[in-house]
């Protein structure tokens, strides 16, 4: 080490003599000193790596300790807050992944808040008073919705999956089209799911074409049950084909094979009047005779994270029975919007009560409306601003209906001087941040996806671009 150098970092002040500067003891009494020390070492390395880095530049101790405040005050207050925080979606994707899928509805939130902050009858039969079972709470309320005859609920959709094949059919043959070997968003692969289960995969048909012949060849002595999948984010278009849900389902009872259906969405309401006609309701599965279907519940279904599975009474209680069942089960807080979310669709409450259900509905007048209120009160006070209404289209998300958009209207932001990139930024660096769509460089707002609570923040946060330039 050069002698300069040695100097350097002579001039860092030493942690017992920062624990007496008012400042530090400030934090540490609003906090705790264990926490404040370790924030103070870490502000420490990095002073002492940068300038041992090596600039020919002259410090005091007292400049040094001062660099060392101002980074201890910044580190604190990034380590005093959380990290998982709200956003407002201007982005007009529904359930998207990335922003946590879908917000709960009010009642979810109350009943949630309720059962997370107090005891419960998790797993307590109050009438009997002796201990219960939790999974008869989604399952009363499933099997009134779905008119299924059981359903559980594990922790995803992915583990619902995995569950049944792992259950049904480890160590056997499961039937699958070839063009339902799909990946979904985020590295689920049907596949990969498959594999880890223990299942044998027996690809049948083409990847655009598979017949009933196809899957009637592929049956043999180790064939354990018929896959179906809702290919949700992926479309083959053109010349394709596939047996029909019917047709499926008199072969595999012709054959004695289970037929089990991964539906992806869970779709509990037609959607198409508002012009999602591809995707299959759960209810019209188990009608039709698929003995066991599995969905997620925070796509277009509008609820807490979770998969479900629900069906034929004997397979479902020998998946119950599995202890993998165990390890995926959900806990209070998930049981707990659940329900809350259910109550909505048993009461046909949900095209009021659920935001994603309601955000789906909302018809374009009504965003025009709003977009035309945002930007009145937005371009009258800000000539540099320069906001247009256009035609959109808002998209549901979640590995859903890939195709099929919703028509809306987008306000469209631009700024004099700023690029759509560092508009796009400064939205995203707000608090809570906004995030938007760039299309074509153009910064693009979807009113569609925004609380409505939230545009007195959006208008706040355009106008104050114009003050900071
Ligand atoms: C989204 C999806 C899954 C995975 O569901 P998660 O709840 O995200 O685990 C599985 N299968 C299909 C068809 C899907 O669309």
């Amino acid at each position: 080490m050069s002698e300069s150098l040695s100097q350097v970092l002579r001039q860092i002040p030493s942690v017992d003599r920062l624990l007496d500067n008012s400042e530090v003891l400030a934090l540490i009494s609003e906090t705790s000193r264990p926490f404040v020390l370790n924030l103070l070492r870490r502000v420490l390395s990095g002073i002492r790596h940068e300038l041992a880095a090596g600039t020919e530049k002259e410090y005091t101790e007292s400049q040094i300790e001062k660099q060392v405040i101002e980074r201890l005050r910044l580190e604190f207050e990034h380590w005093s807050r959380p990290c998982l925080v709200k956003v407002v979606n201007a982005t007009g994707v529904i359930l998207h992944t990335n922003f946590g899928r879908a917000p709960l509805s009010q009642q979810a939130q109350d009943h949630l808040r309720l059962i997370a902050s107090d005891y419960s009858n998790l797993e307590f039969d109050l009438a009997r008073g002796s201990r219960g079972k939790r999974d008869l709470f989604p399952n009363r309320l499933f099997q009134q919705i779905l008119t299924c005859e059981q359903a559980i609920v594990v922790n995803n959709n992915a583990a619902a999956l995995f569950l049944i094949l792992n259950s049904l059919a480890e160590g056997a043959e499961v039937l699958i089209s070839r063009g339902e070997l799909i990946e979904i968003g985020d590295s689920f692969r049907i596949p990969d799911i498959l594999k880890k289960s223990g299942a044998l995969l027996r690809e049948v048909g083409t990847t655009n074409k598979t017949k009933l012949s196809d899957y009637e060849e592929a049956i043999n002595d180790k064939t354990r049950l018929v896959l179906r999948v809702h290919p949700s984010n992926f479309r083959v278009v053109g010349f394709t084909s596939r047996p029909s849900l019917p047709e499926l389902v008199e072969f595999c009872e012709r054959h004695s094979l289970p037929l089990i259906e991964d539906l992806g969405s869970g779709c509990l309401v037609n959607l198409e009047p508002f012009g999602i006609d591809d995707e299959p309701q759960p209810q019209t599965s188990l009608e039709s005779g698929v003995d066991v279907i599995c969905f997620s519940g925070d796509k277009l279904m509008g609820g807490p994270q979770a998969g479900i599975i629900a069906g034929k009474t004997d397979l479902i209680f020998k998946i119950r029975r599995n202890p993998l069942f165990r390890a995926l089960r959900v806990d209070k807080l998930t049981l707990a919007a659940l329900e809350g979310t259910l109550l909505s669709y048993l009461k046909h409450r949900e095209a009021e009560e659920v935001p994603s259900v309601r955000m789906i509905r909302l018809s374009v007048d009504s965003i025009e409306r709003r977009a035309n209120a945002l930007v009145d009160r937005i371009s009258a006070r800000n000539p540099n601003l320069k906001l247009k209404i256009i035609d959109g289209t808002s998209m549901i998300g979640g590995g859903s209906t890939p195709e099929k958009g919703l028509p809306t209207k987008l306000v469209s932001v631009e700024a004099a001087g700023l690029s759509s990139g560092r508009l796009e930024r400064y939205l995203r660096s707000a608090d809570p941040a906004v995030l938007a769509r760039i299309e074509n460089h153009q910064v693009l707002l979807d009113l569609r996806t925004v609380f409505t609570e939230d545009e007195d923040h959006l208008v706040e946060v355009l106008q104050k671009l114009m003050c900071q330039r």
